[in-house]
């Protein structure tokens, strides 16, 4: 699937895309409705733990639910400037993570040097890794090993076990590399009884439905992973798909939009929402921009605050104090258990 971006579709555009989820629960914006009805209204943070960076849109797979509508013909990438600044902020800042996600990070040409310079400064790091980099090149092939001697944590797609339903998600040949590259992963120690090395698998539903329960659908992967492929893990993480980029798109043209929004929002759980992510944590885009989170920030939707919109200008104070911004969209958040990117938050 190209990008949407590229195929000059309208729904790329954040602006189009907010009317849409605006208006279009029966012409309700109900989010803060249900926010102020649940007594969080105006959403605050709790603390600034994490600091997720996006470090580009370029990715070696276009996959058809993604929010980031990444892509290989993608051009936005972090630069050398913006990821300095990413370390000054973690170098004066108590951050308990730096959370590097993409597009594929991998693919950033200061991927590995910035990694290598967070650990330096002692901050758990997580990456967000689809597997097939891995195996896309041969210049990839080591990254295990690098990821083990950084102690990163590696967070994975692996939409399902079977062939069928992750090609028909990421793409042809998107299964087998997978595999590949998890055994490749275990092989050094990641996921393995006794390692250190975390290795954490993240499944999203392939339709317009919410995930099944987190716990019962990890006790499977584990199994058919491990009877198939002599696969280890350590935990898998349910993500709701958002209305959002690539994935609006397809509820919008399959006609499953109205469904889908009622079916979230109906499952409005007002103890998913005291927990969502963006109230631990702030995202920074690929040119440094600064956004309450990786969703906010395709929809360009930035902090809401007057004197503080990119890294170079990190105020902890100022930002802990923000309002987070709500919209429609965060129904993905707060249904049934909740979905952040660690999964559940129930
Ligand atoms: S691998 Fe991830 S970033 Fe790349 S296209 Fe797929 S969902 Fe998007
Ligand atoms: S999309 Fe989720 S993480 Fe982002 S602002 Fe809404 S509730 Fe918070």
């Amino acid at each position: 699937m190209p990008s949407l971006k590229h195929t000059g579709n309208k729904l790329f555009d954040p602006q189009v895309q907010l009317k849409y989820l605006e208006t279009h629960i029966n012409g309700l914006n109900v989010f803060d409705q249900d926010l102020t009805a649940s007594g969080l209204s105006p959403l605050k943070p709790r603390s600034l733990d994490v600091l997720q960076i996006n470090v580009g849109k370029v990715c070696n797979q276009s996959c058809h639910h993604c929010h980031v509508d990444a892509a290989p013909d993608r051009k936005e990438s972090m630069t050398t400037e913006t990821f300095q600044q990413c370390l000054d902020v973690v170098r004066k800042n108590k951050f308990s993570m730096v959370d590097i996600t993409g597009g594929a990070p991998e693919l950033n040409p200061n991927f590995r040097w910035f990694v290598s310079e967070l650990k330096k400064l002692k901050v758990n790091i997580l990456v967000r890794c689809n597997l097939t980099i891995i195996n896309s090149h041969k210049r990839f092939s080591d990254l295990p090993e690098f990821y083990a001697e950084n102690n990163v944590e590696v967070i994975a797609s692996m939409p399902y076990f079977t062939k069928n339903r992750t090609d028909s998600q990421r793409g042809d040949g998107v299964f087998e590399s997978s595999i590949h590259a998890l055994q490749m992963l275990n092989a050094v120690g990641y996921g393995m009884e006794g390692s250190d090395l975390r290795l954490n698998l993240v499944y999203n539903p392939s339709g317009a439905f919410l995930p099944g329960d987190q716990l019962a659908l990890e006790q499977q992967f584990k199994k058919e992973l491990f009877d198939r492929f002599s696969i280890n893990f350590n935990n898998l993480y349910c993500i709701t798909n958002l209305p959002i980029s690539r994935f609006l798109n397809y509820l919008i043209t399959s006609g499953n939009y109205q469904n889908y929004m009622e079916k979230l929002s109906s499952s409005f759980n007002p103890v998913a929402a005291q927990n969502v992510m963006c109230r631990e944590m702030i995202s920074v885009g690929w040119d440094g921009s600064l956004y309450d989170c990786d969703f906010n920030q395709m929809l360009e939707l930035g902090v809401d605050l007057e004197s503080i919109s990119h890294i170079s200008e990190y105020d902890h104070t100022a930002l802990i104090g923000r309002n987070i911004r709500t919209n429609q969209h965060c129904y993905g958040c707060t249904a049934g258990t909740g979905s952040s990117c660690g999964g559940s938050v129930v």
